[in-house]
């Protein structure tokens, strides 16, 4: 397509000139820019035409001659103008879900994250402070968790395989629930 094409596509010589300024009545009928016009005698539609000065032609000679440019000037501006620029981007392609494996890992290292938490918190504080049940069940989610994590790191191919088909067989929609809560408990996991 050229540039003269494209501003023809775009823009009819009256939507310019109302654009540029004219008052386009109702009847097409415009005060002329290009001669002393007191009664409006330009008529524009897709092209335009003056029954007192004669000036006639589509939106690219209208600009042209409206603005005092060189025909692919004004059919630049045109494009310009109502084209939002030469091409119209295109629209940005829709964010690419993460691969299952790059899932596996960003599950698992908030599980991590969450159960250090909880183990931490439940912890003896002195020699004398009992081993909790509570903090029992929290070091084991947790080294359940991180070797599933470390597996998914460092197994064989086949290891690996296994381990995210596990995963996204529904165990990462159940963790990402559990996530959503304050605390996760022994039943979330065993
Ligand atoms: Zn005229």
């Amino acid at each position: 397509m050229t540039i003269y094409e494209k501003a023809k596509s775009l823009v009819t010589a009256s939507e310019a000139a109302e654009h540029y300024g004219l008052t386009v009545n109702r009847h097409g009928m415009a005060l002329c820019p290009f001669h002393d016009d007191h009664n409006p005698s330009m008529k524009l539609d897709e092209r335009f035409h003056c029954f007192g000065c004669g000036e006639d032609g589509d939106a690219i000679d209208f600009t042209a001659k409206y603005f005092n440019l060189s025909l692919p000037e004004a059919a630049e501006k045109l494009v310009n103008d109502f084209g939002n620029g030469a091409e119209l981007p295109a629209s940005p392609a829709p964010p690419k879900p993460p691969n299952p494996a790059e899932r596996c890992y960003n599950v698992l290292l908030q599980m991590e994250v969450q159960l250090h938490r909880q183990k931490r918190l439940t912890a003896p504080q002195t020699m004398d402070d009992p081993i909790t049940t509570e903090y029992a069940k929290n070091c084991q989610m947790y080294a359940f968790i991180v070797g599933l994590a470390d597996l998914l790191s460092n197994g064989t191919e086949q290891e690996k395989a296994d381990e995210i088909a596990y995963l996204t067989g529904g165990v990462l929609d159940h963790y990402e629930r559990v996530l959503q809560r304050e605390v996760i408990v022994y039943d979330d996991i065993f």
